[in-house]
């Protein structure tokens, strides 16, 4: 049985830490918000008034936090969790997704304190958090992997080291990068049919056998009809928010910026995404994408 301190008890959080208690761990939870602090003693945990006190003889702390800003607050500091864990053989794992520059700052920090930690963020959704089986993208040394893996087997089904300390930050925004991408290109190719007079479902049909086949496409469709289970059939309710992709897209672009890489694709995809926020959908799905694109004039987005 391991003594893990959960930090960050929110959608994703909560139930990642109810799937530790279910695989027998005890887990000290905190969080800021009553509600969050209640689900955790409801499914068995235990609360500390806070962070400091929670990992107060952790043999893991795990953190699930909105952003950046909010994890280097949490550890960074001489109020932080490295300055009071120093010396102890805590291992650190942050889940969040925030900044490459972040998670490495934070990683040299901690080690500097001669504390192992690890960048893991997750993808899966909610429903994967639920279900315990969100991917993990795992940044940092090859030890403190191994130390990490049959833990997070336990929130996750899928669990890759990606690499270095900032590597599972990297993988993650890499991926939904492409993603936000997708999702547009196929909202693109269906608000053209349209506008052509070819059935959604033909259009369905030949592309998913043919050579625009893709995971949108096939398994998250973002047209009612030819894919059940996609949030299209169920008037874009999240699933995955556009308020999500819109933040991931966000956190590539400053990772373009900051080494220098071209991705104009990504660049345009972030600002689509913006505009979709600032029409009032940032809570939808993320593949509202394609009616919030159908709606728009040609005109209007010819130059954005
Ligand atoms: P959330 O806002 O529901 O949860 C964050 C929680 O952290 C909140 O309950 C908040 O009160 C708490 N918190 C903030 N600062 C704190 C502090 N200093 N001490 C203790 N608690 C603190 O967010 P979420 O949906 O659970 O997402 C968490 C992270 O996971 C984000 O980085 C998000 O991008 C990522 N993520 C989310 C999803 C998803 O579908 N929701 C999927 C993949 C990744």
């Amino acid at each position: 049985m391991t003594r893990i301190a959960f930090i960050g008890l929110g959608n994703m959080g909560q139930p990642m830490a109810a799937n530790l208690l279910r695989a027998g761990h005890t887990v000290i939870g905190c969080d800021l918000v009553a509600p969050a602090r209640a689900a955790h003693e409801q499914a068995g945990g235990t609360i500390a008034a806070s962070a400091r006190e929670a990992v107060v003889g952790a043999d893991i702390v795990i953190s699930m936090l909105p952003a950046g800003a909010e994890v280097r607050a949490l550890y960074l500091g001489a109020n932080g969790l490295i300055a009071a864990l120093a010396g102890s053989d805590a291992l650190l794992i942050d889940c969040s997704t925030i900044d490459v520059e972040s998670a490495r700052d934070v990683t040299a920090a901690a080690a500097a304190a001669g504390l192992a930690m690890l960048d893991a963020p997750v993808s899966g959704g909610v429903g994967g958090a639920q279900a315990g089986s969100l991917t993990f993208m795992v940044g940092g040394e090859a030890a403190a992997f191994a130390r990490a893996q049959p833990l997070l087997a336990a929130m996750g089904r899928s669990i890759v080291h990606a690499g270095g300390p900032g590597a599972g930050q990297a993988a993650k925004i890499c991926n939904n990068m492409l993603l936000g991408i997708a999702m547009l290109g196929v909202s693109e190719a269906f608000v053209l049919a349209d506008r052509l007079g070819l059935d959604r479902q033909k259009l369905f049909d030949i592309s998913s056998t043919a050579s625009g086949q893709c995971w949108v496409l096939t398994s998250y469709c973002p047209v009612p009809g030819p894919v059940p289970a996609s949030p299209a059939n169920r008037d874009y309710a999240a699933g995955f928010a556009a308020a999500l992709m819109l933040k991931d897209l966000t956190l590539a672009q400053q990772a373009a910026e900051a080494s220098g890489a071209a991705t104009p694709l990504g660049a345009h995809a972030a600002r689509l995404y913006g505009a979709i926020a600032e029409a009032g959908l940032a809570g939808r799905d993320f593949s509202i994408a394609f009616p919030w694109l159908a709606g728009q004039a040609r005109a209007s987005l010819a130059k954005s």
